[in-house]
């Protein structure tokens, strides 16, 4: 997916141009990978733009930069100011929302303590990462383990973590699967390369939980409230890979793929290779609130104030 530029990108408070929105090949960050982000969806349902799950969002942004000792200053609310902010300012909606917080141009060297922290807002038009028109996907067990515990911390949304996905990304797509599942250090299902993954046996939905070195999911987090909503039972356990195989369902689920039905795993048919009913009343109840056909009744949307009605 190529990016299509917009005009304005929020950087430290104020609103720049796109074309100067730009970096010192030394900075920090290019060098050592010091950057924590976010991917947020922002839907165009009738009533207006609505991002999915603001809060919930500037608040992971902030548990990141936690861990890693960076100092944002800005607050929950205020970044979510700013994500309204780019929408409004842009006019472009549907769209993806990419916050980032990374160490800039200051000091060489690993110790990132006197680099400045530089906070980007930045949107831009987005469709849909996995399948074709709500049809499910075929993927593999990745040869790529996800991050041990206590290595990379897996609940910090970092950029460095996604080296590890771009591993297993390449691989499946170049062995011919749409996305890899990478199990953990132990062998456990822990995550594909941006999607936190479920699975239905005997009318159970089932997910890692975050100690299978998981990002705690912000869409996993939905369905599994949505879930709880129809009265359909969920645990969070520890997942062989063979239960995979042997689920009756299987989906990943993410803010670039929301829910996305796995029909193949390793060649093997996921019951009979089509989209199964919890994934599909799931699918349903999710797509109705954002898309503003079903109430929001979790208080899941944050409404963004448009000059004029848009459409990308
Ligand atoms: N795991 C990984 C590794 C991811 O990159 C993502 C996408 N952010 C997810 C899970 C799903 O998280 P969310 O639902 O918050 O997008």
């Amino acid at each position: 997916m190529a990016i299509n530029k917009t005009e304005k990108i929020w950087h430290n408070g104020k609103l720049i141009n796109w074309d100067d929105a730009t970096l010192h090949v030394m900075s920090h960050v290019v060098n050592y990978g010091s950057s924590i982000f976010e991917g947020v969806r922002c839907y165009a349902p009738p009533k207006g733009p609505a991002i999915f799950r603001a809060p919930e969002h500037a608040q992971r942004l902030l548990d990141s930069a936690k861990i890693y000792r960076m100092d944002v200053e800005f607050s929950r609310d205020e970044l979510v100011a700013a994500f309204v902010d780019v929408v409004r300012v842009n006019q472009v909606a549907p769209c993806y929302i990419r916050p980032i917080v990374l160490r800039g141009y200051g000091q060489v060297g690993v110790n990132p303590l006197n680099s400045p922290i530089e906070v980007y807002v930045v949107n831009y038009e987005w469709g849909k990462y996995l399948g074709h028109g709500g049809d499910g996907v075929d993927v593999c067990i990745s040869s790529w383990t996800r991050l041990a515990p206590n290595t990379m911390p897996a609940m910090a949304k970092s950029g460095a973590n996604y080296m590890n996905s771009q591993l297993i990304k390449m691989e499946a797509i170049l062995n011919g699967f749409a996305e890899g599942i990478a199990l953990d250090a132990n062998g456990y299902v822990s995550e594909g390369s941006g999607e936190n993954v479920f699975l239905v046996r005997k009318g159970c939905l089932m997910t890692a939980p975050l100690g299978n070195s998981v990002l705690p999911g912000i869409t996993r987090e939905s369905v599994i409230q949505l879930a709880r909503d129809m009265g359909i039972q969920v645990v969070e356990q520890m997942i062989p890979r063979e239960m995979l195989y042997i689920a009756d369902e299987v989906f990943f689920t993410g803010t670039a793929a929301e829910i996305t039905p796995i029909w193949t795993i390793d060649k093997i048919r996921i019951a009979d290779g089509t989209t199964g009913p919890i994934t599909k009343a799931l699918r349903d109840e999710f797509y109705g609130i954002v898309n503003g056909t079903a109430p929001d009744r979790f208080g899941w949307l944050t409404p963004v104030p448009m000059r004029q009605p848009v459409g990308v």
